[in-house]
């Protein structure tokens, strides 16, 4: 039996067809190359199509014993979403209802969904449990949210079996050198402060100083790529075993500010790196650090690389070696 990933070539997606590798599943990948890059699917069945295309959906599950899919496409930039909520809407949740429904015509019933903290919007409290309430404060979080409600509802009528995994920033990139992160254009973070370390970008603007944090920047929870990617398969694991629909955060339960970021990127890449003060960006909360016991203890999840450090050193790796990405 085969997993389908959609999205796979893109950043989490590549990395995680990467561990299915690994570890010797069959993997079919449906992306449509506009974000993700052929040459980030190292193993696999490539097909390149949208979601929304009824006879690809068709022409893959007819040509492939698909028994689990991993759901990954979608459009996933907060900023974006604020100016073009409708493209979220319809590529998100109209592209999810889209293989829902061929996932149920064909019979197959397990899925595991790339979500994300954004569900939670601004929280009450950190760390932020599954359990706690869930009022997205952008459109790309909302379509996130309408996902994961529109995956119950099949769980309910049909026995599709989902698992929402929330996740808060990734970053790093695979230890082989073959892939890593390469959006275009990029917005986050961590690949943005790398590129300034590389000459590329003459500063890092830094969105926001007057947030109520200790150094008055955002507080996000980093985890690396990898780590992320193993939860994606021990979820698989999960579904295969029988296991009913169920929500996990993914996190290191340990917030960085921006600035700490930044600093600890000059650190590590030994260079100036100018940050620029400018004005919030429309849409983030100010603090989302994840409790993740929920998947370490029915998950059997940990991730193996937690300190801010090690994270950003592994994408320095990759930006250095490969500093226009996949354009070489
Ligand atoms: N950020 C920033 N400058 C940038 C990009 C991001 O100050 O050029 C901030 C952003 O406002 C947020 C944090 O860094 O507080 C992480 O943003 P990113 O886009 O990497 O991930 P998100 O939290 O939106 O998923």
């Amino acid at each position: 039996m085969a997993v389908l990933v959609t999205g796979g070539a893109g950043y989490i997606g590549s990395h995680t067809v990467a561990a299915l590798h690994e570890r010797g599943e069959d993997i079919v990948i449906l992306d449509n190359l506009q974000q993700g890059h052929k040459e980030a699917v190292i193993a696999g069945k490539l097909y390149v199509g949208d979601l929304r295309d009824a006879a690809v959906l068709d022409q893959i599950f007819q040509e492939n014993k698909i028994d689990a899919v991993i759901h990954f496409a979608a459009n996933s930039l907060v900023g974006e979403s604020m100016k073009v909520p409708g493209k979220y809407y319809h590529n998100n949740v109209y592209g999810t209802l889209c293989l829902l429904e061929k996932m149920n015509e064909y019979g197959v019933s397990r899925i595991v969904f790339s979500s994300t903290a954004a569900t939670y919007g601004e929280p009450d409290r950190v760390p932020i449990d599954e359990y706690d309430r869930t009022v997205p404060t952008n459109a790309y979080g909302e379509t996130k949210l309408a996902m994961e409600k529109m995956m119950n509802w099949f769980d309910v009528a049909h026995g599709v079996k989902s698992i929402s995994l929330r996740y808060f920033n990734a970053a790093g990139a695979h230890d082989s050198g073959k892939i890593g992160e390469d959006h275009r254009p990029e917005t986050h973070l961590v690949p943005i402060v790398l590129e300034a370390a590389l000459g590329k970008r003459p500063h890092v603007s830094v969105f926001g100083t007057d947030y109520a944090t200790a150094d008055g920047t955002c507080i996000r929870d980093y985890i690396h790529v990898s780590d992320l990617a193993d939860a994606h398969v021990l979820a698989v694991d999960r579904l295969r075993s029988g296991a009913d629909s169920a929500v996990y955060n993914l996190g290191n339960g340990q917030g960085f500010s921006v600035k700490e970021v930044i600093d600890t990127a000059r650190k590590v890449t030994g260079k100036e790196i100018p940050a620029v003060f400018e004005a919030r960006r429309a849409g983030d909360p100010a603090v989302l650090v994840a409790s993740s016991e929920r998947a370490r203890t029915e998950l059997g999840w940990k991730p193996s690389r937690d300190k801010l450090e090690d994270i950003i050193e592994s994408a320095w790796k990759w930006h250095e070696a490969r500093p226009n990405g996949y354009a070489e």
